[in-house]
């Protein structure tokens, strides 16, 4: 707990000097607090010692006392505005500042990570970390520094003004100190699993939100609310015992400023009888006894917050000290322009560390070459090219790309290498422009047009309102999955890159559309090594090379007549995948492969046919 509260007052970065000052005034504002009732103490003394005797006090005596006290209220009103002015500023500054690094961080982590961790929880983490941070500092330097000195440093020292006064503060204090820490150590557990009910909300709502199509249609809504309630209940129920330990110590504490102020003055007056003390150490004391409990008060009320915020900070921070495992080499190279050469040799790689996604893969690619990866889902396709993109490193064996290890690149210089068309077109919920310019920052007008032109985009344009300035909505929602795949072909293109991945990036296009970008991605793809994944004769078919994955493997690879002439792996998926439902054909499908031809014809593109005729009659 103590590690976490050092660790955030460590945030402040690079405006530790301004934290410094503000404690110092703090400590300022701390000994003010205790000089007054010194001086009102003294100020008392002089005008009962003369009392008695019928001998009037005098300014001089007076005087310095006086003054003193001036002196130290307007200290104490100019270190109060200094504190007023700058302790909420940096407080604002840094827990924006802070959620900006935590942001970037988040954005380098491994896809690995971002899969299995849900967007709602790392944003819940953010919001709730930089918020909880936000309020320690405020309350540190307005009021906790102050008190933490008044508490540790000034009360020893009231035992050198009468030490049995003193003493029974120290003894008042050092018992709350000790009931807050029980209460504490009571509800810490309880108050971590509060911690992550509250977490678990926020991803299940933020599920729910990103869902409701989903909901709607499945007539979910009452379901959903159900499953929130659940964990709201669960949530409660951790949090009310820890909330009754909580006002037990408010009270608690409470209950002692009467008693503390009570049992000084029983005191005092008992020593005063035996000739011990003057008037003024009792009313010295007993404000000290009152600004103390004031003060214990406000470190109990923070020691709660702290507590309170501290599995947040400790998510955050958790989120925080996450390496990346793909990250850059110190001495990491340009990669510059690749020619797009690439090898992977014995390359494994396990999501779990247990069930390998992809094992020992190895094969070669000359620059220029497209190679088709197929194989049915699961089998390790996007795994493998997410290899070559790092999007994460391989367990074991290594991809090198123009005769280096990927490793040794920096990772920014690879990946500008690279354009990837992914499964799932994301866009950002930004304009087709802002989507486009993605690929290229500076691209210019022309460039975008003749992008969309070659992705067959230009026909989506013509439907939207505003042409490039429309809104795609989140995640590119108000388009439809051909329409986000075109856009998102575009901005690979744009990319310009020497190596690039198509991944089922035509998968949700129907056949005519899909014909006609297969001739763009023909031209697209000349003279850069490409690597498709695709589950369609007519990409495959032009393939330099195909591979085929089962289980993480590369069971065979060569290109489309070797593969089908070899009457494998592959020419049994060809024959189920693309010339299943031509019955007509189907002596035709049988002796094709003896003769390395192929009709292709699939369930959901008849329109193909004209192309299965055409490669039938090669
Ligand atoms: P394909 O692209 O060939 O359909 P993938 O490469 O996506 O297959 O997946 C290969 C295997 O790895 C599958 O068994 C899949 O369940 C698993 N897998 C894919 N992505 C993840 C992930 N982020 N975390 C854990 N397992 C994954
Ligand atoms: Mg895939």
């Amino acid at each position: 707990m103590f590690k976490i509260y050092l660790r955030v007052l460590g945030q402040l970065g690079p405006e530790k000097r301004l934290g410094v000052f503000l404690a110092l005034a703090n400590l300022f504002l701390a000994v003010a607090a205790f000089a007054e009732p010194v001086l009102f103490g003294k100020i008392i003394d002089v005008l009962t010692r003369t009392a008695g005797t019928g001998v009037k006090p005098t300014w001089p005596e007076l005087m310095p006392l006086m003054l003193g006290w001036v002196g130290f209220g307007i200290f104490t009103i100019m270190a109060g505005v200094y504190v007023a002015l700058h302790a909420d500023r940096l407080a604002h500054r840094r827990r924006l500042a802070v959620m900006a690094d935590y942001f970037e961080h988040a954005l380098t982590l491994p896809i690995a990570y971002h899969t299995a961790t849900h967007s709602g929880r790392v944003l819940k983490v953010m919001l709730d970390g930089t918020s909880g941070m936000w309020g320690l500092w405020l309350s540190f330097f307005r009021e906790h520094c102050a008190s933490i000195v008044a508490l540790f440093v000034l009360l020893p020292f009231t035992m050198w003004l009468n030490w049995q006064m003193g003493l029974l503060l120290v003894v008042l204090v050092l018992f709350f100190g000790a009931l807050t820490a029980f209460v504490l150590r009571k509800t810490e557990k309880l108050q971590g699993s509060v911690e992550r009910y509250h977490s678990d909300l926020a991803e299940r709502a933020s599920d729910a939100l990103g869902n409701v199509p989903v909901i709607q249609s499945f007539t979910r809504i009452e379901t959903e609310v159900r499953g929130l309630h659940t964990t709201i209940k669960s949530l409660l129920d951790a949090q009310i015992p820890v909330l009754s330990w909580w006002a037990l110590a408010t009270i608690a504490t409470r209950a002692s400023a009467t008693l503390t102020v009570l049992s000084i003055f029983s005191l005092g007056t008992w020593l005063y009888m035996q000739g011990l003390t003057t008037v003024g150490e009792i009313v010295t004391f007993t404000s000290f006894a009152t600004m103390l409990i004031g003060r214990l008060e406000q470190v109990v009320g923070f020691v709660n917050f702290i507590f309170m915020q501290a599995p947040k900070m400790r998510e955050f921070f958790e989120v925080m000290d996450t390496l990346p495992q793909v990250r850059d080499k110190p001495d990491g190279k340009d990669a510059t322009r690749l020619s797009g050469q690439i090898s992977f040799n014995n390359v494994s790689f396990s999501y779990d560390g247990k069930r390998p996604a992809v094992l020992d893969v190895s094969f070669d690619v000359s620059p220029g070459e497209t190679i088709a990866i197929v194989g049915s889902t699961g089998s390790g396709k996007s795994t493998t090219l997410g290899l070559l993109h790092r999007a994460f490193d391989p367990q074991s064996g290594g991809i090198s790309a123009d005769g280096v290890d990927l490793r040794d690149y920096t990772l920014g210089s690879l990946r500008r290498n690279i354009g990837v068309v992914f499964q799932e077109p994301m866009l950002f919920a930004r304009t087709i422009r802002e989507n486009l310019l993605v690929g290229k920052p500076d691209a210019t007008e022309e460039e975008m047009q003749m992008a969309l032109d070659r992705a067959q985009a230009t026909g989506i344009m013509a439907r939207q309102t505003d042409g490039l300035d429309t809104m795609v909505g989140e995640r590119g929602r108000t388009l439809s999955g051909g329409e986000r795949q075109r856009i998102s072909i575009a901005r690979a293109l744009l990319k310009n890159p020497p190596i690039l991945i198509l991944d089922e990036a035509t998968s949700a296009l129907d056949a005519t559309t899909e014909a006609k970008l297969q001739k763009a991605l023909d031209e697209v793809m000349r003279g850069r090594t490409t690597f498709v994944i695709a589950h369609r004769l007519a990409t495959i078919r032009n393939a330099t090379r195909i591979l085929v994955f089962e289980q993480g493997k590369v069971v065979e690879s060569g290109n489309f007549e070797e593969l089908v002439a070899s009457g494998g792996r592959f020419a049994a998926l060809a024959r189920a995948q693309y010339l299943a439902g031509s019955e007509k054909k189907d002596e035709a499908v049988a002796a094709a492969p003896k003769k390395g031809r192929k009709t292709a014809r699939t369930h959901e593109e008849p329109t193909l046919s004209p192309l299965a005729a055409k490669i039938s009659s090669t």
